[in-house]
């Protein structure tokens, strides 16, 4: 499709994602793919001969494009655990699972999106296929597969390594492949033969990950459950921490300042992940309710109220106490379309509603080193702009329905 030379869209609203006060009754005007300006509504003046593409949203709310710091596009299959899907798919069908999971994603107004580890070369492919139009997806910005040591979380992504010069290698292999940033796994996780109570790099091989990954020039985000991966990475300078579970060696969920504190102060960004299991508590609390639970399902689903509930609170605690910059990641890999939940929750858990929209737009963005493109509704950015027919900063959920996706120009819903 080819964007037209000069767009205006009228709206009640523009809530540029800054953290700027709401303006009313204004033009935004697109030249192609970018922001040109923002113009009270009714002062525009065209040079003669344009006949501009017009966008009237006369009840609606203009936003930048949504951002998610954190999902793995090639998995997917509610029913299946992730690495059922992995041992039984292959990389193909996993790429075009990935290049469904991304539209759909991007029709729920992610115009941006990180992942944060799948097999091989499967999201490298998938961006290659979206430039030469064989797919629709919202920008990606790739890992490709995570940094993990021999038989670490995400292991089956292929990119296992160890030791500082291990390390050092792995870093240089994934940006020869086009990696945009470095995913390392700190912990233990969901794959089966890990332990996510503990961590599983060394200081010093996280340390040589950094190291390596800033001399190129990317920024590095680490998978952190454990306590203890947590400090390491802190203590080796990522750039970005993913989920901070704060898991005991004995399995417990335990906060401590100190740490929530460390992080803000070293101006680390924390990306919660607080929607991971809620969808399957759900589930299982309808069960619950018709006592149809199995033994092992009633055993899962404690296990799920103690991490959500702690989740929740322990963001509430590191926003509104230690000042940590928070950033919206939904960690989606067997769901996509659902980023509206970790807004939802961030709202319980506390963060007000402006604050929220910055961490899904403007911080994301600044985390992610993307600000120069997009995040924000300012003049020179990309247009990735969303409509929606409900006031956000009255109430979040308005995040949900969509009148209006662009993506660069391109109007996609
Ligand atoms: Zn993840």
């Amino acid at each position: 499709m080819t964007i037209p030379a000069i767009t205006l869209i009228n709206t009640k609203a523009v809530i540029d994602g800054t953290g700027s006060k709401p303006t009313e009754n204004v033009t935004v005007v697109l030249e192609g793919a970018y922001i040109k300006t923002i113009q009270p509504r009714g002062q525009i003046s065209l040079p003669t001969g344009y006949s501009p593409r017009i966008l009237d949203f006369p009840d609606g709310y203009l936003l930048p494009g949504l951002v998610d710091v954190h999902t793995h596009l090639m998995f997917g299959g509610w029913s299946k655990h992730y690495e059922e899907v992995i041992t039984g798919d292959s990389d193909e069908i996993s790429l075009l699972r990935a290049s469904k999971n991304a539209l759909t994603h991007l029709r729920c107004g992610v115009t941006s999106l990180r992942d944060n580890g799948s097999r091989n070369k499967v999201t490298f492919n998938l961006r290659e296929g979206a430039l030469r139009g064989y797919a629709t997806t919202p920008r990606l910005f790739l890992c490709g597969r995570p940094v993990t040591l021999t038989g670490g979380h995400f292991h089956w992504c292929n990119q296992e390594a160890d030791g500082v010069s291990g390390v050092r290698t792995a870093v240089r292999k994934l940006v020869k492949d086009g990696a945009d940033h470095i995913k390392i796994m700190a912990a233990g996780g969901g794959t089966t033969i890990t332990d996510n109570r503990r961590p599983s790099y060394t200081v010093d091989e996280l340390r040589a990950i950094v190291d390596e990954a800033h001399n190129m020039g990317k920024l590095t985000t680490a998978h952190c459950l454990a306590t203890q991966s947590i400090t390491n990475a802190l203590e080796a300078g990522v750039d970005m921490i993913e989920h901070a579970g704060f898991i005991e060696p004995d399995g417990s969920y335990k906060f401590h300042p100190a740490i929530g504190e460390r992080i803000a102060k070293q101006g680390v960004y924390l990306s919660p992940t607080v929607q991971t299991g809620y969808r399957d508590r759900e589930a299982l609390l309808v069960k619950e309710s018709e006592r149809t639970l199995t033994k092992s399902e009633y055993g899962k689903l404690e296990a799920l109220k103690a991490k959500c509930e702690s989740q929740l609170e322990f963001l509430g605690r590191m926003w509104n106490k230690s000042g940590v910059q928070v950033v919206s990641g939904t960690d989606a890999i067997r769901m996509f379309g659902d980023y509206c939940l970790g807004l939802e929750l961030m709202s319980e858990a506390g963060m007000s509603n402006i604050d929220i929209i910055k961490a899904s737009t403007s911080i994301a963005a600044e985390s992610m080193g993307i600000t120069e493109i997009t995040g924000s509704i300012k003049p020179g950015k990309q247009a990735d702009l969303i409509v929606v027919d409900q006031n956000p900063l009255l109430d979040i959920k308005a995040l949900r329905n969509m009148s209006m996706v662009m993506l660069g120009g391109e109007q996609v819903v």
